[in-house]
């Protein structure tokens, strides 16, 4: 549908990761971005595909953890300041409270005009039945398992990537969509509550499915589950990899 529209994975690191950025993701048309996350280490991660802050035009947040939206302060502070604009900030009503109140206000309520909101630094978009656009792109929201009683929400673009964000396997969930690719979550660990392991996506999703999905999120040592993964899955995902839309 869109010309030149590509899905850029920006970093695919675990949160412990001491080589790996953090597991976001950036939609680009019209030289434009659409952040998919914005942890801590997004200014690295622009830098590593050529973009600045300056390139972004929208934001959107799956869940609120560090490595999802610590950046925000860097982004939302550039893009005021130096740069004079705000991004337009995509998120469910269900993170609002979390996301400012819980989490950015501490840093960013107070600047040299005065007190401040989330509104003085993005255009807040509640993004409503389960779906938004950025340009013609359309980008289905979707609820995954993560953190209990944390809301977080994976996105599926044009039914060709569906993008899991931080989530145990979700079988139930993934069926109803129809996906080229799925970039899914994983931990290297035997047991995690609130990450899918390797062993619970071997037993949740049929080998047909397991084919079509590249692994993220992953600790250090990926290279020692390589052949296995390459054997069970499509695959890790790397910084940098990109796809058309
Ligand atoms: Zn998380």
């Amino acid at each position: 549908m869109s010309t030149n529209s590509k899905l850029i994975i920006l970093g695919c690191g675990h949160s412990e990761s001491e080589v790996n950025l953090n597991n976001n993701a950036a939609v680009l048309t019209n030289e434009k971005l659409l952040l998919i996350d914005c942890g801590y280490t997004i200014k690295s991660a622009l830098k590593n595909q050529g973009f600045k802050i300056s390139d972004i035009d929208s934001i959107y947040i799956s869940h609120v953890h560090g490595d999802h939206v610590f950046g925000l302060e860097r982004v939302g502070y550039e893009c005021l300041f130096k740069y004079k604009f705000r991004p337009t900030l995509f998120i469910k009503k269900e993170l609002y409270k979390e996301l400012w109140d819980n989490t950015l206000k501490g840093s960013m309520s107070k600047i040299g005009e005065g007190e401040a909101s989330l509104e003085t630094f993005f255009k807040v978009v509640f993004i409503e039945n389960d779906s938004f656009y950025f340009h013609d792109i359309k980008i289905e929201t979707l609820k995954v398992k993560h953190t209990p009683n944390k809301p977080s929400f994976g996105i599926c673009i044009q039914n060709k990537y569906l993008y899991t964000t931080d989530t145990i396997a979700i079988p139930e969930t993934l069926s109803k969509y129809k996906f080229d690719y799925c970039f899914h979550d994983v931990t290297l660990s035997d047991y995690n509550p609130v990450h899918a392991t390797l062993n619970s996506l071997l037993n949740s999703y049929t080998k047909t499915t397991r084919k079509k999905m590249y692994l993220m999120s992953y600790e250090d040592n990926w290279n020692d589950y390589e052949s296995s993964v390459n054997l069970n899955f499509k695959g890790f995902i790397k910084e940098g990899d990109t796809f058309d839309i």
